[in-house]
């Protein structure tokens, strides 16, 4: 389906929020002022209406199904994003004093640490690089074999470094990861997990919103000063209605979430990522040095190319050129964050493949008119 939104067409490579299906803004269009037939907008329900507690069982019905969650997981719906997650996860799973292991492989696994040292003691696996450029391999980790749980972030945004070989689960040790910017883009092993965090606006949906998958075996043992909304105990035994939640958030999400199961589901998902980023990095690997990818091949994102122009450090003059063209053909969000510059393509679930062709398609004629 063509997007009709804009003429002309605006490229959205936005690092999150990010693009949501054309698709889903329709459906949420026509529902905008009226939901159905309750003559009212999903934004001024109650929360505990019939017309909402069907939405919110949708959105879990959906996800339980797209990532084949087992039944001794459950499924919540939190404020704070992603990262209200970093403060939940070791204040529920772990108590004052314990230990806790944590990868560090960008800016969002360090966050996460710095997060929990405020209730844990931190003990992080991998030694600091100089720069983020790989992921060390996990025989070489240091884990504390003391820890409560290990975890880790599965796909670093800001540095486009994604895992490509899933994590191995230590015995006895829970394995939680932070999915935010890859979540959904692939199938995953649940039962491998003692759980899963995933703010939902970059690849499931709008701001708002976190939804946490955690084995149920690892509820119910917060740290006292835990507060009542991170409290996985609290929000299980309110079906994530303790307090008002993010109503329309959720109504978005479980949108979302049945656009990806139109689609196609994970796998499909998982086919799009691959050739949406090998079409970026195959232009870039032929680019003679023009462009620039620092990261290990082995460990490149999926979602987030992240690159120079113009040498390793790029090339001031021509990054700004880039940019300035790259506004002229309707790109939105393609600067790199400002911890590492350059460039960045984000491209999360609603990226269609058309726009990274559009996109490898303006690398080569850049590079041919800037060529020195
Ligand atoms: C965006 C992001 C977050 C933070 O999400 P917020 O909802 O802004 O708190 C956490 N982890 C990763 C990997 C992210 O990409």
């Amino acid at each position: 389906m063509s997007d009709e939104r804009q003429h002309p067409y605006t490229y959205n490579f936005n690092a999150g929020p990010a693009k949501v299906p054309q698709e889903v803004l329709r459906i949420a269009q026509d529902e905008f002022i009226y939901y159905r037939n309750s003559g009212i907008s999903v934004m001024e329900m109650s929360h505990r209406s019939v017309e909402f507690e069907a939405i919110i069982n949708d959105a879990e019905k959906l996800l339980r199904e797209l990532l084949n969650i087992p039944e001794n997981y459950k499924v919540l719906f939190a404020h704070g994003g992603g990262t209200g997650q970093f403060a939940s996860i070791p204040l529920n799973l772990a108590q004052a004093g314990d230990v806790v292991n944590y990868a560090i492989t960008g800016t969002w696994s360090e966050k996460a640490a710095k997060e929990a040292e405020k209730y844990l003691k931190v003990n992080r696996v991998t030694t600091k690089p100089e720069k983020f450029i790989t992921i060390q391999p996990q025989s070489t980790w240091n884990i504390d074999p003391a820890g409560k749980y290990l975890f880790y972030t599965d796909n670093e945004t800001i540095h486009g470094i994604e895992y490509q070989v899933p994590v191995t689960p230590v015995p006895g040790m829970p394995l939680v990861f932070d999915m935010t910017s890859n979540f959904l883009t692939r199938p995953v092993n649940v039962s491998n997990y003692g759980a899963i965090i995933a703010g939902t606006q970059k690849n499931a949906g709008v701001a708002g919103l976190a939804i946490i998958i955690v084995r149920d075996d690892l509820i119910g043992k917060p740290q006292t000063i835990c507060p009542s909304i991170l409290d996985y105990k609290v929000l299980n035994a309110n079906r994530s209605l303790y307090n008002t939640p993010a109503t329309y958030s959720i109504y978005m999400c479980k949108l979302y979430l049945q656009w990806i199961k139109d689609q196609g589901g994970l796998e499909e998902m998982a086919r799009r990522a691959k050739i949406r980023s090998s079409l970026i990095y195959n232009v870039i690997d032929q680019s003679n040095g023009f462009y620039v990818n620092v990261i290990d091949p082995a460990t490149r994102s999926r979602v987030n190319a992240v690159f120079r122009v113009g040498g390793p450090t790029g090339d001031a003059e021509l990054e700004k050129r880039f940019l300035e063209e790259a506004a002229k053909r309707n790109f939105v969000g393609v600067k790199g964050h400002r911890s590492v510059g350059g460039i960045r393509i984000s491209m999360f679930n609603a990226c269609p493949v058309k726009d990274a062709e559009v996109v490898a398609e303006f690398l080569k004629e850049f590079m041919k008119n800037n060529q020195k």
